[in-house]
């Protein structure tokens, strides 16, 4: 099962990526982390993402196109994968429809995290992330056990750079303009389905196993 997961910022995709894939064997493609790994390794994909990426605007169509082609053709795809801030545009959602269909596969969902603003925000600005190895924890929601210092690798938490806020305003208006109209997209595909994205973790994927079978 091939699912795209549509939301802005803040919305929970990834956590609830995280969770799904745990439970139902699905493949976890986050562009937006393997950009900030292509940045961290000082790639020349890297090179080119990290000026968008600091501004919140976003990385050129042709380089993340290419980026989740690879990525969804190998091997531990096969049985499904969840995309995670991909589509972002329209032109990213038909180059998705073509290189799928060249695959002989599709979207088989689209789980639309309808997210109001100001939690969006409050999610943004309040996230941590560890600098080693990437887990998220929120400073009210999700605490760490320690103050600073992650749950699974003792590593130090830090705020994304793309988390402040004049950068989260920008980010949340660039989903307006570029992703909103996938909603639309994906309503005439007849892929779309609407969940609440202002729940907490647990309500939400309550509401969202439903559309997934459990892992053999
Ligand atoms: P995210 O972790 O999904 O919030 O993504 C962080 C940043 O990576 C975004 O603000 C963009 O600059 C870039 N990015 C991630 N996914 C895409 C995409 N599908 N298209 C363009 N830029 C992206």
């Amino acid at each position: 099962m091939n699912v795209v997961l549509l939301g802005p910022p803040g919305a929970g995709k990834g956590t609830q990526a995280k969770v799904l894939e745990e439970k139902f064997g699905l493949l976890h493609v986050s562009t937006g982390d393997i950009l900030r790994s292509a940045v961290k390794n000082g790639t020349e994909i890297g090179k080119k993402a990290k000026s968008y990426m600091t501004r919140g605007e976003l990385v050129p169509d042709l380089i993340v196109i290419d980026l989740v082609k690879e990525r969804i053709s190998k091997d531990d795809g096969k049985k499904g994968f969840l995309l995670d801030g991909f589509p972002r545009t329209e032109r990213q959602a038909e180059e998705l429809d073509k290189a799928l269909g060249e695959m002989k596969r599709s979207v088989d969902k689209v789980l639309y995290f309808k997210t109001s603003p100001s939690v969006s925000v409050k999610r943004l600005s309040g996230r941590r992330v560890c600098k080693v190895c990437g887990a998220n924890f929120h400073l009210v929601n999700m605490p760490p056990k320690r103050q600073g210092i992650c749950d699974y690798c003792d590593g130090a938490l830090i705020q994304r750079n793309d988390d402040t806020e004049a950068t989260i305003n920008n980010r949340l208006r660039v989903y307006e303009s570029e992703t909103g109209p996938l909603i639309g997209y994906y309503k005439k595909e007849g892929t779309l389905e609407e969940v609440n994205g202002d729940l907490d973790v647990k309500e939400l994927f309550q509401n969202i196993r439903k559309f997934f079978s459990e892992k053999k």
